[in-house]
C-alpha cells in the first residue's frame, strides 16, 4: 500500500513521502498528514523480538513508502548508531510503579535527538530520490534545544549546511556551550541582539524571500526546515512508543495485546501526536494523557472544546513546553473534522484571526482519547523530589511534568492501567531546576558545572558526554548581529 501527504488546509494533489520531507510545509500553510494510517505488518508478538532498528525500519517504511527498502534501512542505520550511549537506544526503567521510556540518550540529550538524528538521512536521501542537487541549506530559529539537536544531526552530512540563530543571552549557560562550542565545517551559530519570537519573525521572513531565494537557486541552494512540523520529524517517533509496548511485553510486565496509557509532556504537540499515531496503527492504548506545565492551553482545550491563545506567556522551569500554540495539533484537528481539510482550515483560519476556535461535540467525542492535565511549578518539583526520595531516581523538570499529571490523574481516576511517561530530557541538561527539587539548599552560590557534579552523586549516575564535552569544548562561534542584520548574515555565510 502506498502512501500519500495531503495538505490539512486544502484538496490540492496530495505528494510522496519523500517530497513531504523535502518542502516541510504545505505551501498553502498546511501541514502534511498521511491519505491514510497505515497499519502494523508484523504481530507485536514478532514486533517484540526486534531490535530499535529493525523496529524502526518496520514502522516507518509503512508511513515512507517511496522510499525503497535498501535507501530507508541506510538512514536507520545512520541515525541509531553510536550516537546514542545505549544499545536500547529508547531503554524504559520502572520506577514508582510507572514506566519512564528515556529518550534522552541521543547526541544532545534531549528526545529531540531520537528525530533530528535521522532528519538530516531523510532530507537528503528524499534530495536524491526528486533529482534536487541543490545544497540544503536549513535555517533554524531556537529558544535552546531544537537548534542544537538538528545541528547536531546535520553537522557534517554532505550536501547540507545548517545556520542557527538564538537570543543573545535568552538560553541557559549549558545550551550556550553546547550550542558555542558545535564542530563540523557545515554548522554555523548566530547570536541576535533579541528574543526568540525576533529569531523566528526574522527566519520565516528569510523563508519567504523570493528575490533570496531566486539568487540563491542560481546558485545551487535551497532551504529547508527542520522544525517539529515536518512529517519526517513525526515517522521516527512512532517507533518508541512500540518498543516500549513491545520491552514491557518481553519482560512480562503486561500480556501482549493489553491496554497501556502514555504520558508525555507536551509543547508543540508533535511527541504526544506520535503516540496517538502509533495507537492507530494498533497499538493497544487506553489514554493518551497530555501534560502541559502552566502555560495550560491544551489543558483547557481538552477540558472544554475551546482552544483559546489569548492569555499571557507564563517562564516555567520547562521552557520547552512554554509555548501558547501548539502546531501539531492542527493533525489532529484534521483527524476530528473526519479528514475534511475546508473544516480544518477554517479552524486554523480562525485561529489566526482571534487567536481561537471551538470545536463540536461531535469532534470533541474523536479526541476523546486524550486526557488534559497540567502542573504548577510545585506540582512538578514535589513529584521529583517525591520520586527521587522513594526511589533514588532522577528525572529532568520536563519528565516531571509528566511525572506530575501522571500521579495526580492516577489518584483522582483510580485507573491502574500499565503507564509509560516519556521521558524528554537528561535531568543533566537542566541540573540549576532539578537541583533546586531535590537539593534545594545546596543551589545558592554554586556554578552550573558543580551542580552537575552534585547531580552525579545525589543520583549516582555518571555524566552524560554531551556535558562532559563542553567543560572543555572550544568556544566556536561568537558572531552576535541585530535581527535586522540576519539576512545578510546568511547571505555572507553563503557566499552570495
Ligand atoms: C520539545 C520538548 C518537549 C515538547 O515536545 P513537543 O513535541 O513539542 O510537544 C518536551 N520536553 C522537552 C525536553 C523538549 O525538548
Amino acid at each position: 500500500m502506498s502512501i500519500l501527504y495531503r495538505s490539512t488546509r486544502s484538496s490540492a494533489e496530495p505528494v510522496t513521502a519523500s517530497k513531504a520531507i523535502l518542502t516541510g510545509l504545505s505551501p498553502d500553510g498546511g501541514l502534511f498528514v498521511p491519505t491514510e494510517i497505515p497499519t502494523f505488518t508484523s504481530s507485536l508478538e514478532e514486533m517484540k523480538t526486534m531490535s530499535y532498528r529493525d523496529l524502526a525500519y518496520d514502522i516507518m517504511s509503512r508511513w515512507l513508502t517511496d522510499f525503497t527498502e535498501e535507501e530507508l534501512k541506510a538512514c536507520i542505520a545512520g541515525a541509531y548508531d553510536e550516537k546514542f550511549d545505549t544499545p536500547a537506544i529508547a531503554p524504559l526503567v520502572k520506577k514508582d510503579g510507572a514506566y519512564y521510556l528515556e529518550l534522552y540518550h541521543g547526541a544532545t540529550i534531549a528526545f529531540k535527538d531520537m528525530a533530528l538524528s535521522i532528519l538530516p538521512h531523510l532530507m537528503v536521501t528524499a534530495a536524491r530520490k526528486n533529482g534536487v542537487h541543490d545544497e540544503i541549506v536549513i535555517l533554524t530559529a531556537t529558544s535552546g534545544d531544537t537548534g542544537k539537536a538538528a545541528m547536531a544531526g546535520f553537522a557534517d552530512v554532505p550536501g547540507t549546511r545548517i545556520i542557527v540563530f538564538y537570543p543573545h543571552g535568552g538560553v541557559s549557560n549549558i545550551q550556550y556551550l553546547q550550542m558555542a562550542t558545535q564542530r563540523g565545517a557545515n554548522t554555523h551559530v548566530v547570536a541576535i541582539r533579541g528574543n526568540f519570537d525576533d529569531a523566528q519573525t526574522a527566519v520565516k521572513k528569510i523563508f519567504n524571500d523570493r528575490e533570496m531565494a531566486a539568487e540563491l537557486a542560481d546558485k545551487g541552494i535551497r532551504f529547508s526546515s527542520a522544525n517539529s512540523i515536518n512529517i519526517g520529524r513525526l515517522v521516527p517517533q512512532i517507533v518508541y512508543y512500540v518498543y516500549a509496548y513491545c520491552q514491557m511485553a518481553a519482560a512480562g510486565e503486561i500480556k501482549t495485546g493489553e491496554e497501556i496509557n502514555i504520558t508525555v509532556p507536551t509543547g508543540n504537540f508533535g511527541n504526544i501526536l506520535a503516540a496517538y499515531y502509533a495507537g492507530q496503527m494498533g497499538l493497544p492504548i487506553h489514554k493518551l494523557i497530555c501534560a502541559s506545565n502552566e502555560n495550560k492551553v491544551l489543558f483547557d482545550f481538552f477540558q472544554t472544546g475551546e482552544y483559546d491563545r489569548n492569555r499571557p506567556f507564563i517562564l516555567t522551569s520547562s521552557p520547552s513546553m512554554d509555548i501558547l500554540i501548539s502546531s501539531n495539533l492542527e493533525r489532529l484537528i484534521y483527524r476530528a473534522c473526519g479528514d475534511d481539510s475546508e473544516r480544518c482550515a477554517a479552524f486554523m483560519e480562525s485561529l489566526g484571526r482571534t487567536g481561537k476556535y471551538d470545536i463540536t461535540d461531535d469532534m470533541r467525542e474523536k479526541v476523546s482519547d486524550f486526557y488534559g492535565g497540567f502542573a504548577s511549578e510545585e506540582e512538578n518539583f514535589a513529584g521529583i523530589r517525591d520520586l527521587y526520595g522513594k526511589t533514588g531516581y532522577i528525572i529532568d523538570t520536563h519528565t516531571g511534568i509528566g511525572n506530575a499529571v501522571y500521579r495526580r490523574y492516577a489518584a483522582e481516576t483510580g485507573d491502574t492501567t500499565p503507564t509509560v511517561i516519556a521521558s524528554t530530557a537528561s535531568p543533566y541538561k537542566f541540573a540549576v531546576s532539578v537541583v533546586g527539587a531535590i537539593a534545594p539548599d545546596e543551589v545558592e552560590g554554586k556554578t552550573d558545572f558543580e551542580l552537575i557534579d552534585l547531580l552525579s552523586r545525589l543520583g549516582g549516575t555518571a555524566e552524560p558526554a554531551a556535558i562532559t564535552d563542553i567543560r572543555t569544548a572550544p568556544i566556536r562561534h561568537r558572531t552576535v548581529v541585530d535581527p535586522a542584520d540576519m539576512a545578510d548574515e546568511v547571505r555572507r555565510i553563503l557566499g552570495v
